[in-house]
């Protein structure tokens, strides 16, 4: 939350929840990025949000970034970044779309498996490739499960397939799990990795390039290390097993990079009880998971709650949003702490919501808008 998003809510006069993104924090975190692994590329995750000017700034910045569909290649060329900057790393494309960002000059692309290998040898000849593998996500609170990646010796082998079918196996991704607290996270993946370049190496292919994925942390309730305390894990992990053969690095930050330059206000719609001797009471926010708040999903993601009250006394609360879907509860296994003095009408701050919250939005569950943004 800051100063100048403080300003702008002040002077909104328009209705219904809203997400505000300052973009001057933005481009601090992308500085803050570039200082603490000076030797690497950043490429941005397109996903976390995709709003054009966020894009803008970063391409400004010199930033490159990590896309996973046509569109989202399409936004960021609009920005007038080249394509040498942009990658295709999505693992599942279909064959068409990985022709159209051929065409579009696009000639990095991610793979997991024999099958995609040949569906980019065909529509993107001679193009790069990295294999991702598999990681545990041990540590973060947003784990990718194993749908992107293969194991390690299986990498091998599609970089192989790779080099048979006239692409040039560049080298090797994986992402440690999306808010990974964790700095030491990297460091067994890490391990996989130089496993798989030495394997490459006798087999007479040099891989050039790990891609570090993102899981870089945006500050919620806990507190999270620093960029500077990644960078440094990060690094000693690359001099341990790559010795003083470190190969070139790129990130891929997405939440660490717009996170915490996010804020969406909302208000209470109603506070009530399910019966009189209850003491955890209901508030009804005007967004839930249908709104934006889609990584509540599990309780996963608990972001900070400021309310004009902050200051009186604090009691447990359901915290839900305004549809008449069941699912649309943000908090109830572990309640939320909210002041006892909160009333219908109040307006609260949602802080950390800058990824992946407005394009997880729905068109228009129940009648309810998508989430209005601003970037300012
Ligand atoms: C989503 C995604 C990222 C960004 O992850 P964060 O945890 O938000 O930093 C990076 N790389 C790939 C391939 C992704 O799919």
């Amino acid at each position: 939350m800051t100063e100048r998003i403080r300003e702008f809510l002040r002077k909104r006069n328009d209705e219904g929840p809203c997400l505000v993104v300052d973009l001057d924090v933005v481009r601090d975190n992308y500085n803050a990025f570039a200082k603490a692994l000076p030797d690497t590329r950043v490429f941005y995750a397109v996903k976390a949000n995709p709003a054009p000017e966020v894009l803008a700034l970063l391409a400004k910045l010199g930033s490159c970034f990590d896309t996973a569909s046509i569109p989202e290649i399409e936004i960021v060329l609009a920005t007038g970044a080249t394509p040498d900057r942009i990658s295709y790393g999505n693992t599942i494309k279909k064959e068409r779309d990985i022709a159209r960002a051929y065409a579009l000059g696009v000639r990095l692309y991610a793979v997991d498996c024999k099958a995609e290998v040949e569906k980019i040898a065909r529509a993107a000849p001679g193009s790069r490739v990295f294999c991702r593998i598999l990681s545990d996500c041990v540590g973060a609170e947003w784990p990718l499960s194993r749908k992107f990646g293969c194991e390690p010796a299986m990498a091998v082998e599609v970089l192989e397939h790779a080099l048979k079918a006239g692409l040039e196996p560049h080298g090797v991704s994986f992402h440690v799990g999306s808010q990974q607290r964790n700095q030491h996270a990297w460091d067994r993946a890490l391990a996989s990795a130089a496993a798989v370049f030495k394997e490459c190496g006798e087999r007479g292919m040099n891989l050039s390039m790990v891609n570090l994925g993102g899981g870089f942390p945006t500050k919620y309730l806990k507190n999270v290390p620093t960029v500077k305390t990644y960078g440094n894990a990060i690094f000693k992990a690359l001099r341990k097993h790559f010795g003083n053969r470190i190969p070139e690095t790129i990130i891929e930050p997405g939440r660490g990079m717009v996170g915490n330059a996010g804020t969406i206000e909302a208000e209470v719609v109603l506070v009530s009880k399910k019966s009189e001797e209850d003491d955890v009471r209901w508030v009804y926010l005007d967004i839930g998971k249908f709104g934006g708040l889609a990584e509540t999903m599990d309780e996963s993601i608990r972001y900070p709650i400021r309310t004009p009250r902050d200051g009186d006394a604090l009691a447990p609360c359901v915290l839900a949003g305004p549809t008449c879907d069941s699912a649309d509860v943000l908090y109830e296994k572990e309640p939320y702490m909210l002041p006892v003095s909160l009333e219908i009408g109040d307006k609260v701050l949602i802080e950390g919501t800058g990824a992946y919250t407005a394009t997880y939005s729905s068109v228009a569950f129940n009648g309810f808008s998508p989430l209005k943004t601003y970037h300012i």
